[in-house]
């Protein structure tokens, strides 16, 4: 994969090159993290890749790249939506899965975008969509952007493979290690590890810092648990890719997502670290 036309952390860059070498592209990817413009330009840029005619992919300057970067690319399909919302209703979903079984004209693949799926997709689009990834058709790509997680159905993100985009803030070593620790002590058998790590949330200031960089490395964990791991992957995303199943790590990235509006609503530490400690081990601990 030709990175010269985007800039992308350099974990991103190695989870998109092994799936392309082992040719192991999903054909669905959920995009968060990052701004909506960034996550935009991501999606134009995968574009670009599924499309691009060179050798070199995405060259960004050949026919097919350039009627990408125009919008009028006849193999590539942006979900327009309806109403004031801009909704995506159940019969575009419909329209698109009908449109998927039929061969590309051009391109190697057909490509359809669902920019802000988590907001524009209602129940009934949801479930229409969730048949057209249980049996995909050949050659296609969906791409999905969310700003959260969360408004997706698990059914959903268990089909997708989720790729997340930096968060404009560069994390210091000290909070990536209390975040490293914290995830440690998820998957420690001895529950006193869990409790000692979250003991760093003691300030608002801190739990603001190191609760969304936990997020985020589940986050990675749970696209890790689709694609083949890397020798420069995060060991500890590593484990919990291996230790929690799919659904687990998106429950813990719940529970953090909750935490973090807890902190936001003041809700009081002590507190805060009583109740995350509870959840997660909650979660590692029930059946599925
Ligand atoms: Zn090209």
């Amino acid at each position: 994969m030709n990175f010269s036309a985007i800039s992308l952390r350099e974990e991103l860059k190695g989870q998109l090159s092994s799936m392309e070498q082992s040719r192991r592209m999903p054909h669905a990817l959920v995009i968060t993290g990052g701004s909506h413009a960034s996550r935009e330009e991501f999606v134009r840029f995968l574009c670009m890749w599924a499309v691009c005619k060179e050798a070199d992919k995405p060259c960004t300057e050949c026919s097919a790249c350039i009627k990408v970067k125009s919008g009028n690319h006849i193999d590539v399909y942006t979900a327009k939506g309806t109403g004031k919302t801009d909704s995506i209703s159940v019969d575009e979903i419909r329209n698109i899965t009908r449109d998927s079984i039929v061969i590309p004209n051009d391109a190697d693949r057909k490509v359809y975008i669902l920019t802000d799926a988590d907001k524009r997709m209602n129940q009934e689009a949801l479930n229409a969509f969730l048949k057209t990834l249980e049996e995909p058709a050949q050659n296609i790509l969906f791409l999905l952007t969310a700003e959260s997680l969360k408004a997706l159905p698990q059914t959903i993100l268990s089909r997708c493979t989720a790729l997340t985009l930096e968060n404009d803030v560069s994390i210091s070593a000290e909070i990536y290690e209390d975040a490293v620790n914290i995830l440690k002590g998820i998957v420690d058998t001895n529950e006193l590890e869990l409790l000692k790590a979250t003991a760093v949330l003691s300030t608002r200031a801190k739990a603001l810092e190191i609760l969304p960089v936990v997020r985020s490395m589940l986050c990675d964990a749970l696209s890790l648990s689709v694609n083949a791991p890397r020798a420069e992957e995060d060991q500890v995303c590593r484990v919990l890719s291996k230790k929690l199943t799919k659904s687990k790590l998106i429950a813990l990235m719940d529970a953090t997502s909750d935490a973090i509006s807890k902190v936001n609503r003041n809700v009081g530490l002590t507190l805060l670290s009583t109740w995350l400690c509870g959840e997660y081990r909650r979660i590692t601990s029930c059946a599925t």
